[in-house]
């Protein structure tokens, strides 16, 4: 499960073409890093396959259904973003269960889910505390549990270690790369960082001016012959 293939995809905003007629599979259970520079179609491309932006052009697949046009909470994907996004005035156990409260579970569930989720992320002892108390790394555990919570098959991550000092960038980077490989879920990671792709990625992307130029084990892409 968490199979994603993008046919033919583009956007358009207003006459500026973002992305452009991309072709792509993402086997379930990869760690894809989506690479590239700023502007070059990164995030929108993440945005289409959350739900959070409308196609212009193409279609996505997930696990071999036609997803295109499903609200985000209807397609088995979670997004996790670069400042969290944490409610300020909402504990961590509360932000983590907020996920399961659209989906009509009862508080009790939701509280153990989400106390589950953040044993997940090592973080069952923070769960009382508001975000405000949390270091960068705690509160980006939180968001992660938070995206964890509705079970998703593919896993959306922007920049998700950008706003973090370099201690615990890598700290962090180890911390994803284990839950991924844990849960078998596919995360699909947008970074700029070519280090990061590839202490990550087991498929590395690379897009530019809104095309793939390059796709494969960062190993081919980016070590020299
Ligand atoms: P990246 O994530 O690689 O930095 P984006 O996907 O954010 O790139 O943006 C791709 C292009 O689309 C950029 O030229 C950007 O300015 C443009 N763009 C992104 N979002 C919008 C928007 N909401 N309205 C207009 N243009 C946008
Ligand atoms: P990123 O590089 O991570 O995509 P940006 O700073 O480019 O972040 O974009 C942040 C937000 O601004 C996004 O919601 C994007 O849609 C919007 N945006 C980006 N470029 C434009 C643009 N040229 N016009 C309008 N909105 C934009």
């Amino acid at each position: 499960k968490g199979a994603v293939e993008l046919i033919k995809l583009s956007k358009s905003y207003d006459d500026h073409v973002a992305v452009k007629d991309i072709d792509l599979r993402i086997p379930a259970g990869s760690y894809c890093c989506l690479l590239g520079p700023s502007g070059c179609g990164k995030s929108t491309t993440l945005r289409m396959i959350a739900g959070h932006e409308d196609v212009t052009d193409g279609d996505i697949l997930l696990n071999n259904r036609n997803v295109t046009d499903l609200p985000p909470r209807k397609r088995g994907t979670a997004m996790m973003f670069q400042n969290y996004a944490l409610f300020p005035h909402m504990t961590c156990v509360d932000n983590v269960a907020y996920g399961l409260k659209v989906s009509g579970v009862n508080k009790a569930e939701r509280h153990a889910s989400a106390m589950d989720m953040l044993s997940l992320v090592n973080m069952v002892d923070h769960a009382g505390k508001l975000p405000s108390q949390l270091s960068g790394g705690q509160q980006q555990r939180v968001a992660l549990a938070r995206a964890l919570i509705c079970k998703p098959d593919v896993v959306l991550l922007d920049e998700p270690l950008s706003a973090l000092d370099p201690f615990l960038r890598i700290q962090m980077r180890k911390e994803l790369k284990q839950l991924q490989k844990t849960l078998g879920l596919t995360f699909i990671h947008v970074t700029h960082s070519q280090e990061e792709a590839f202490a990550l990625a087991d498929m590395a992307v690379v897009m530019d001016n809104g095309i793939i130029q390059q796709q494969g084990h960062p190993r081919e892409i980016f070590e020299k012959p």
